[in-house]
């Protein structure tokens, strides 16, 4: 026999059928006589062609063609049941396989592993520095985080709105932000020239909107809130959706009438918050980021605990005191402790204020700066927009300050020194020497704590609870993904967002609007969940929002396991309402069952079950559970119990 061609080896195919459908499609569509090729089958569900004589190669390879498409018209059928070969997953096992324009983003980004494992598992892609396209499964787990805030955020009384992306400049100006936001602001203009820029936050918007449709106490309180993309400038975008130029945020805005009012409405959002991210399951941490010395106000992080989190929180074993290193007061330990004015290499700072008065803060060796309680404690002291520097020759010196504030660190001192005692240390360099002994009618000297708390401080709580008790602060790095915030009037009193009170202390009185803010990172959530929940084999995403909860893996297209797929899936999605449109079916079946087993496991899906050889023998499914890795193996009955339990 001469045969010409070699055989082709085709992908899983085991409907004997097809041999026999083959045979007429190739006389009627390529008149080809049968009795010139021949199918054969081999080595399980393999088979491969092969053309006789008297054929050309071309007609060969539409032979072929013609039975590569054959595999569609025989492959599973599963109806409309959800199958991942309609779903757009790109999933690759090296993230380098990405091409990308600016390979050195791409290997500072792969340090991070939830943007590698976004990459692997077909989340997201890289569309510019700091900018991201969000694939469809990673569009499914947003959708179930912003359905978990929606629910929370409507219980509490707020309506769902949606502000512009593109901000005028005019709001902005008013409240001075347009100035201090600075080089992180994406800034344009309209082609008349008018100024914009692209949103990232909405305060100053929502307070013009608002104060213009209020106008009496009646028509308070009020709680809005948005999701949608916002925008920032990054020096250095980096971590994939982590520290992004673009990214997806939940914004509430609140407006009451007294400070009282604001206050119960601040904490029942917390409440709203606290139960946002319990329902989401992954471990997170409410630092308290209270701004301090600044009375009034009143601040909360949410965090989750992640090697790569940019921030440092403190916490207590013993009283649960957590707060931001940024915020945090601690105790100082009695091996820490300043010896008075003994302390050889002191660290100095130095700031000069809008309205012209010095700043210089010494702390002791070894400390940094706490620039936010510096700034707290100097605006008590009515300062105005401080500029810190770390050495006196980045700073004007003149001799016309109008005042000069030396403030001590109690890592420096441990009490406020007498004046001319202090200068006879002679701690400064000559020229301030000479300028604060030529000056000393206007020094005023402050004692207090102005460094950062460390890890191995005391509690603040602790130690005033009682003096021997100095539980020492631990410190964990975290990915904050929430921050609650009271404004008061900030913004509504320069957009004159007011109201005519209840109970006027004059005629036509109108008071401005007591405003709260609270955010929530969506985008940035995602990816913190995976940073915080992963092994070596792939993301462990929690059930609340994993994209999807169960996937299953026929191992073949074998008729008896096709039944059994949809039975599984038909029994699945109607145990509960929560599993409806939560299954997926891997019917890959040319790819084999190690790769998707390894494909279902990157992408993490809460529980896959496997019908395969074991079913066709024993009727039982093997069922994996991704965050223990436990195998179970039971029957159609028994899955029942694992899900209503
Ligand atoms: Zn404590």
């Amino acid at each position: 026999m001469n045969v010409i061609g070699m055989s082709i080896i085709l992908a899983k195919i085991n409907d004997v059928l097809i041999l026999a459908k083959l045979v007429v499609l190739a006389k009627l569509k390529l008149k080809i006589n049968p009795d010139d090729f021949l199918v054969s089958t081999h080595r399980e569900n393999f088979f491969s062609v092969k053309m006789f004589k008297t054929r050309s190669f071309c007609l060969y390879k539409q032979l072929a063609q013609l039975i590569i498409q054959k595999r569609y018209f025989t492959s599973a059928s599963y109806s409309n049941r959800t199958c991942l070969s309609k779903i757009f997953l790109p999933t690759t096992k090296n993230v380098s396989n990405i091409k990308s324009k600016q390979k050195h983003e791409q290997e500072e980004n792969i340090i991070c592993e939830s943007y590698r494992l976004m990459i692997r598992a077909g989340l997201i892609r890289r569309s510019s520095s700091g900018m991201y396209s969000l694939l469809p499964l990673a569009l499914r787990s947003l959708d179930k985080i912003e359905r978990i805030i929606d629910f929370e955020m409507t219980s509490i009384g707020a309506q769902k709105l949606s502000l512009s992306i593109l901000l005028s400049a005019s709001t902005w100006k008013q409240t001075g932000r347009w100035k201090s936001a600075g080089s992180e602001l994406f800034r344009l203009k309209d082609r008349k020239g008018s100024e914009y820029c692209l949103a990232p936050t909405h305060e100053e918007e929502i307070t013009q909107l608002v104060g213009h449709e209020i106008a009496s106490y009646r028509q308070l309180p009020l709680r809005l809130y948005q999701i949608g993309k916002k925008y920032r400038d990054e020096m250095r975008p980096r971590y994939g959706l982590l520290r992004g130029r673009e990214f997806i945020m939940k914004d509430l805005y609140t407006f009451d009438t007294s400070e009282e009012a604001a206050l119960r409405t601040y904490e029942e959002v917390l409440i709203a918050y606290k139960n946002i991210f319990n329902k989401i399951g992954v471990p997170f941490v409410i630092a308290d980021a209270d701004s301090g010395n600044i009375g009034g106000t009143k601040s909360h992080e949410f965090h989750f605990l992640s090697q790569v989190g940019e921030d440092m929180i403190l916490t207590c074993s013993n009283c649960g005191y957590s707060a931001n290193e940024e915020r945090a007061y601690g105790s100082l330990p009695l091996t820490k402790q300043a010896g008075n004015g003994v302390n050889k290499k002191p660290i100095f700072n130095f700031g000069i204020s809008k309205n012209n008065r010095l700043i210089i803060c010494i702390l002791g060796s070894g400390y940094v700066l706490n620039v936010f309680k510096l700034k707290a404690a100097a605006s008590e002291n009515s300062f105005e927009d401080i500029q810190i520097v770390n050495d006196i020759k980045d700073i004007q010196i003149n001799n016309n300050f109008n005042e000069i504030d030396i403030y001590i660190d109690i890592t420096f001192q441990t009490n406020l020194p007498d004046l001319e005692l202090f200068l006879s240390n002679k701690l400064f360099d000559e020229n301030i020497y000479k300028l604060i002994q030529s000056n000393k009618h206007i020094i005023t000297m402050h004692h207090g704590d102005f460094h950062n708390t460390s890890p191995g401080d005391g509690c603040p709580i602790c130690s005033m609870s009682s003096v021997s008790h100095n539980n020492p602060l631990i410190g964990h790095n975290a990915i904050e993904v929430g921050h609650t915030f009271l404004l008061g009037t900030k913004y509504s009193e320069p957009l004159k967002a007011t109201f005519a009170p209840e109970t006027p202390q004059n005629m036509g009185e109108l008071r401005p609007i007591q405003m709260g803010c609270y955010g929530i990172g969506i985008s940035r959530m995602l990816a913190a969940i995976i940073e915080s929940s992963y092994d070596e084999h792939g993301i462990i995403w929690p059930s609340s929002v994993a994209p999807y909860r169960v996937c299953i893996i026929p191992n073949s297209d074998e008729p008896l396991i096709q039944q059994a797929t949809r039975n599984l899936f038909d029994l699945l999605t109607s145990i509960s309402h929560e599993l409806n449109g939560e299954v997926l079916i891997d019917d890959r079946t040319n790819l084999s069952l190690g790769y998707r087993i390894k494909d279902s496991e990157l992408v993490g899906y809460p529980w896959m079950m496997i019908l395969g050889k074991r079913f066709l023998e024993s009727g039982r499914v093997e069922i994996h559970e991704r965050r223990t890795r436990k195998i179970l193996d039971v029957n159609f009955d028994e899955i029942k119990n694992i899900f209503l339990t």
